[in-house]
């Protein structure tokens, strides 16, 4: 009875805890992060990098891709005539295989592990109607690689050499500088046109930017001579490595076709004939990094329009053209390198009449639609009907993207704030967290 307390006692121990109870509290407030504060956010990066096995290291990684091939289609073999025999998938793992095949005990077991992932991915892809029934790997046409994961620092870059599970120190040849605080995820080491490369991929914590405020402003309208016309009337020189080798190209391939397959000669051919497409895609890929890289530090926003290239070189026969212009390629390396430094990159509805539109009045020009000429790529120039502006037809088109993405910023904007003030709460919280877990 004695150990009940009255009310006036109750205010008399509040009063005295309160101020114990109040200042983790206070503390807290101040330890919140103010607005100013950089929030953080996890990116990934991949870097390809050469590297050069010695003749045993080179046998391994031969052997690891050709038992994670094996190990991928036993299990697509097994698990199709489960579900041929039941109806039914089933899970399959390498390890099922290992009692019959020892030999796949030589092999880093994460590269089994990791072909088996591909392999569930492929099944999902298909059981949700994203692709066809998963297809066997085959020597000759599939990609020459595995990927290995990063555990207790079982991958490492030291210094000249490249650290992989069961491999050891391979030589590689790290060109890009690697910070101290990038920690190495996962690493697929590829045979590609009989050089080996190890594909890097790192992850770190980068700060989410504020939204910057668009000043320099670009549109960029594709073409196909010149890669792309920009808003304010320039045209890159295209430097067409594709066509520039064409014809050394169909040499070798005609050479190849003469020799017997499968025979020594064939396999030179074949190689020689790899190593030059592998030529033409570094010079290009290197071209395009270039470019991307010098517009995107330049301007603010770039705006392109969203064009189906697959469908375009199908539709108006200009595959070649097209796989040799790469727009794709470099519109995916303007976006990363423009949206890593905060600024916008902004694609515009195929159904924007660019090319329609005068940029000086906003008007239509009815004789596009007329005669069909916004097809018609023939028609470089025309004058305006209305306001009697004579355009060129591209530069006219990149001004109209221009300004069709100039009105698109405050939406992306302020999509981008919220998702930064939805961070700032996260991290205020953790902070919260942390702190009173301190107390
Ligand atoms: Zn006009």
């Amino acid at each position: 009875m004695e150990d009940r307390l009255g009310d006036g006692d109750i205010d008399a121990i509040t009063e005295l805890v309160y101020p114990i109870i109040q200042r983790p509290i206070y503390r807290n407030i101040f330890r919140r992060p103010m607005s100013t504060e950089p929030i953080l956010k996890l990116c990934n990066r991949a870097i390809r990098v050469r590297i050069y096995p010695n003749k045993e290291q080179a046998i391994l990684i031969n052997k690891t891709i050709g038992c994670c091939r094996f190990v991928y289609n036993r299990m697509l073999d097994d698990r199709k005539y489960h579900y041929d025999q039941v109806g039914k998938d089933v899970q399959i793992t390498p390890a099922n295989y290992k009692h019959d095949y020892p030999w796949l005990k030589e092999v880093d077991s994460l590269a089994l592990s990791n072909a088996q992932l591909n392999l569930d991915k492929a099944f999902s892809n298909f059981f949700e109607g994203r692709a066809g029934f998963p297809k066997f790997k085959s020597k000759r046409r599939s990609k020459l690689s595995y990927t290995t994961n990063n555990v207790n620092n079982s991958v490492r870059i030291e210094g000249e050499f490249l650290r992989l599970p069961k491999l050891g120190m391979v030589r590689a040849k790290i060109h890009r500088k690697v910070l101290k605080d990038w920690h190495i995820k996962s690493v697929s080491v590829s045979l590609d046109a009989g050089n080996y490369y190890a594909s890097i991929l790192f992850e770190y914590e980068s700060q989410v930017l504020d939204p910057v405020d668009p000043q320099k402003l670009l549109g960029l309208d594709f073409s196909m001579s010149d890669l792309y016309v920009d808003s304010d009337g320039n045209r890159p020189c295209n430097p067409h490595y594709y066509r520039q080798n064409e014809k050394r190209l169909k040499a070798e391939q005609r050479k190849l076709s003469r020799c017997k397959k499968g025979s020594n000669n064939y396999e030179k051919q074949l190689l020689k004939l790899q190593r030059l497409n592998q030529h033409i895609e570094n010079q290009t890929r290197d071209y395009l990094n270039k470019l991307s890289r010098s517009l995107a530090d330049h301007f603010d926003m770039i705006a392109v329009e969203d064009i189906n290239l697959r469908a375009m070189s199908q539709c108006l026969k200009l595959g070649k053209s097209v796989r040799d212009n790469s727009f794709g390629m470099f519109r995916d390396m303007l976006k990363y390198k423009l949206e890593e430094q905060g600024k916008y990159f902004v694609v515009v509805d195929k159904f924007f009449p660019s090319s329609q539109l005068c940029s000086k009045c906003g008007r239509k020009n009815p004789a596009f639609k007329q005669m069909n000429v916004s097809k018609n790529l023939s028609v470089r120039e025309w004058t305006c009907p209305f306001c009697g502006t004579h355009h060129d037809r591209d530069v006219n088109a990149a001004i109209n993207i221009r300004e069709e993405g100039r009105k698109l910023i405050p939406k992306i904007k302020a999509e981008r704030q919220q998702e930064l003030q939805k961070l700032r709460k996260q991290s205020a919280k953790s902070t919260d967290n942390n702190a009173s877990t301190l107390a």
